[in-house]
């Protein structure tokens, strides 16, 4: 099958310098394998929705080079597809309907299980959670190596739908990175266990799962975590050269010093993109 990624922001602000490392390091990636880019926007969830959000970042992307091979995705179109998978997951036994607030979790956001097997009396259902039975999901990560998570450990049985009745991202992700042909997901460290959480879902529902890339934390030279504040964010004070060398510094891919402008920086990029380099930033 043809390479096919994806990088797939979510409203919620202008893109930040992290995002557009994850958006350049699956662009690199798909052009490298000779294959195709897709842009999907998560808008699945309008209370964190930021109105302008979507069309400021794909503008953005736009003016780095970053653009789509095919018309960009929305997740507020797909809502009947993510209502069928969880049909499907209720129906089969895999999903179940919970009564229960935040308030019943662990100090580690884990859910015990108390609807499991019906809600209890006098309880009426507010989310849709899935099963996870002891699963253990492993994989083999394209840039971080070999996997294994355990999805009681990280969370117990999911919710798919919240209780306001919004599908949960897990469900919609799983859904959408299986639907339109996507081979490789190349995104941030910080959604490696989102990605266990997603094969369980794709496992249940039959579905293919792409292969995984996680790129390393981004951090700043000093190795601490990339601010998200715009005051520090070179993309977000109108300095795109900067932003541009900064993510292809941190995706250890660093261009030249005679290499000024954007065009001329993702050109070197796609010339010279080596995968490996971003693996032993991993260990
Ligand atoms: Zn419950």
């Amino acid at each position: 099958m043809a390479y096919t990624g994806r990088f797939a922001p979510s409203p919620t602000g202008a893109l930040h310098l992290g995002s557009l490392a994850a958006a350049l390091a699956s662009f690199l990636q798909a052009r490298h394998h000779s294959g195709r880019w897709l842009l999907r926007i998560d808008d699945i969830d309008p209370q964190r929705e930021q109105p302008g959000s979507a069309s400021g970042i794909i503008q953005t992307l736009h003016e780095f080079g970053l653009q789509p091979d095919a018309p960009v995705i929305y997740q507020s179109q797909r809502k009947h597809l993510y209502q069928q998978a969880m049909e499907q997951l209720l129906s089969s036994g895999h999903a179940y309907p919970c009564g229960c607030s935040r308030a019943v979790l662990d100090e580690q956001g884990r859910y015990p299980g108390i609807c499991r097997h019906g809600l209890p009396e006098g309880a009426s259902a507010r989310s849709i959670r899935v099963r996870c039975d002891g699963a253990e999901i492993d994989f083999d990560d394209a840039i971080a190596g070999p996997q294994q998570l355990q999805l009681d450990e990280l969370s117990g049985d999911f919710v798919i739908r919240r209780a306001d009745h919004c599908f949960a991202y897990q469900l919609c992700c799983a859904v959408d990175d299986a639907a339109p042909g996507i081979t490789e997901v190349v995104r941030g460290s910080d959604l490696l266990a989102c990605s266990g959480k997603q094969i369980h879902l794709r496992r249940l529902l039959q579905l293919s799962s792409p292969r995984y890339a996680h790129i390393p934390l981004i951090t700043d030279r000093q190795g601490r975590k990339l601010s998200k504040s715009a005051a520090d964010d070179p993309l977000q004070q109108g300095e795109p050269a900067d932003a541009m060398r900064l993510a292809l510094q941190h995706l250890r891919h660093a261009p030249p010093a005679q290499v000024t402008s954007v065009d001329g920086m993702l050109a070197w990029a796609l010339q010279h993109w080596q995968p490996g380099r971003l693996s032993s930033a991993w260990s």
